[in-house]
């Protein structure tokens, strides 16, 4: 069969492959994009957006039950979770038929089926109607992740859920069983917590939220068990005894002792794995470690004309990082120069209740890495805007070089941490010191304020507080 010829061909249309494609196509280069479930991926259809969408239900149901003290009333607040699904679901459904619109805005040939590579810039598309032949001089292989699971602790999607039955929920949970603290598990712990469930989280590291700073994950914690949530940390699920139509038994080992609880459903969310299978890698003479592609800085694989992006490569594995490096490599592949992604200058955005968001060295790592730090910090109480809000709880860190006064690091912990986020990464990607962030002018009355008092307490010149 002749081969369809283009200049760039993309497998996986989540937010890595349909954005690598639009840039390709923007900077001329004839381009084909190859997707085996849904435009958009996981980002889009069971991950990012109907995540938020969940999580946004939780909250006003939250402020429902607040409304006293904003003097309003709401009285018999109750919740129909078919139809916060369906709200989640059609939010999903709506942005990936954007995604559509965007492919033929930009001129780019989608093909549904399944990728697979056959060396030569030769990619095989098996459809439901039979396969189409495509060539290029670059492939970029974006086929993303899916769920981790565990021995023992595998999903059946009854009983034990992974993130997608946890976004199609069909009853709600009464006990639950998180296993996992980092940002998926805990998204789903806070949404089926605020929403009534009685839920526990383990995590096998002495804390939750790992990767985060450890006071911000400390104040995380205290807030989480305010709500009525169980930590359990340093603890290891050991066994689930599944009891069909009746619920879980968990052995969960904590300091040498196994105890075992109940539960009527659990979520495994022990981390993902990239999808590196029947895609041809192996034969093409591409690099996995650990279930993910080995790439240079570039995103190239070190095999002539093959880049990996997104979560099938190394991490943070997060939609935006991997978008940029769909535009980075379209650059690269198109005759640009781009600058490599700096990975500490990535913000991480967990969307739970209080917000978490943090970029670039934790205290813990600044320290670790041999700089002498100042540290600043500022709380939601000592801000105006937060008290208006309602929204007093949580603090804002800086982490600074006391030598050269680069910002090496921001944390959050707070409401709308994750839209406040930015602002740091602009910092760090303009490499700015406490100098400029001391000077500049922060509007009245935002939260943002505290961005400000953060960087002047870590130079002993907050003003209020
Ligand atoms: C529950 C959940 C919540 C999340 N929340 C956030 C968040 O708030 N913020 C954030 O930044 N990140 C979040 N993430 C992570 C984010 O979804 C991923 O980092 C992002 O989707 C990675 O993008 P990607 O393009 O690399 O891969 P994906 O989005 O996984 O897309 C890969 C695509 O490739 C397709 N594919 C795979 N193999 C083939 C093949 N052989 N042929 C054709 N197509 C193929 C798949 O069907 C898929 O559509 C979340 C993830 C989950 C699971």
């Amino acid at each position: 069969m002749v081969a369809t010829k283009f200049d760039l061909i993309v497998i996986g249309a989540g937010p890595g492959g349909y954005v690598a494609a639009i840039r390709a196509s923007q900077l001329g280069l004839k381009v084909a994009i190859v997707e085996r479930e849904h435009l958009g991926g996981i980002c889009l259809n069971w991950g990012c957006i109907p995540t938020k969408a969940l999580l946004r239900s939780a909250e006003v149901f939250h402020l429902m039950h607040r409304a006293k003290e904003f003097g309003l009333s709401a009285t018999g607040v109750s919740f129909d979770l078919a139809a916060v699904v369906a709200r989640s679901r059609a939010i999903a459904k709506q942005l990936s038929g954007g995604i559509g619109h965007l492919m033929k805005k930009n001129k780019v040939t989608v093909f549904m089926g399944v990728g697979t590579m056959a060396g030569d810039g030769r990619v095989s598309v098996r459809t439901d109607k039979g396969t189409d032949e495509l060539e290029a001089a670059n492939v970029v292989v974006a086929t993303g992740a899916r769920a981790r699971e565990l021995p023992g602790l595998e999903a059946d999607g009854d009983l034990v859920w992974s993130y997608r039955h946890a976004l199609v929920a069909k009853r709600m949970p009464k006990k639950l069983l998180v296993i996992g603290s980092g940002a998926i598990g805990i998204e789903f712990a806070s949404f089926f917590n605020t929403m009534g469930a009685d839920t526990t989280v383990v995590e096998v590291m002495d804390r939750i939220l790992p990767v985060e700073d450890a006071e911000i994950a400390a104040f995380a914690k205290k807030a989480f068990q305010k709500q009525g949530m169980t930590i359990l940390e340093k603890a290891t699920v050991k066994q689930l005894d599944r009891k069909p139509g009746v619920g879980v038994t968990a052995h969960i080992e904590t300091g040498g002792k196994v105890e075992t609880r109940d539960y009527d459903t659990v979520i495994s969310a022990v981390g993902i794995v990239g999808n590196t299978e029947g895609l041809g890698l192996e034969a093409l003479g591409v690099r996995i470690d650990r279930a993910h592609v080995v790439t240079d800085e570039y995103c190239r694989t070190g095999v002539a004309g093959v880049y990996a992006i997104g979560d099938i490569a190394a991490g943070p594995w997060l939609a935006h990082k991997a978008s940029h490096e769909g535009v980075m490599v379209a650059e690269l592949i198109a005759g640009g120069h781009p600058h490599p992604i700096k990975p500490n200058s990535i913000a991480g955005c967990t969307f739970c209740h209080p917000q978490i968001a943090s970029v670039g060295l934790t205290e813990d790592k600044a320290r670790a890495a041999g700089h002498d730090i100042k540290v600043g910090r500022f709380p939601f109480i000592g801000n105006g805007k937060a008290i208006a809000l309602g929204e007093s709880e949580g603090f804002i860190k800086t982490v600074f070089d006391a030598r050269t006064g680069e910002l090496l690091g921001a944390h959050m912990v707070g409401a709308e941490v994750t839209e406040l986020i930015q602002g740091y990464v602009v910092a760090r990607t303009l490499e700015t010191t406490e100098a400029e962030l001391i000077e500049t002018v922060f509007p009245h009355p935002t939260l943002s304020e505290m961005m400000h008092e953060a960087v002047l307490d870590a130079y002993g010149r907050a003003l209020h507080m």
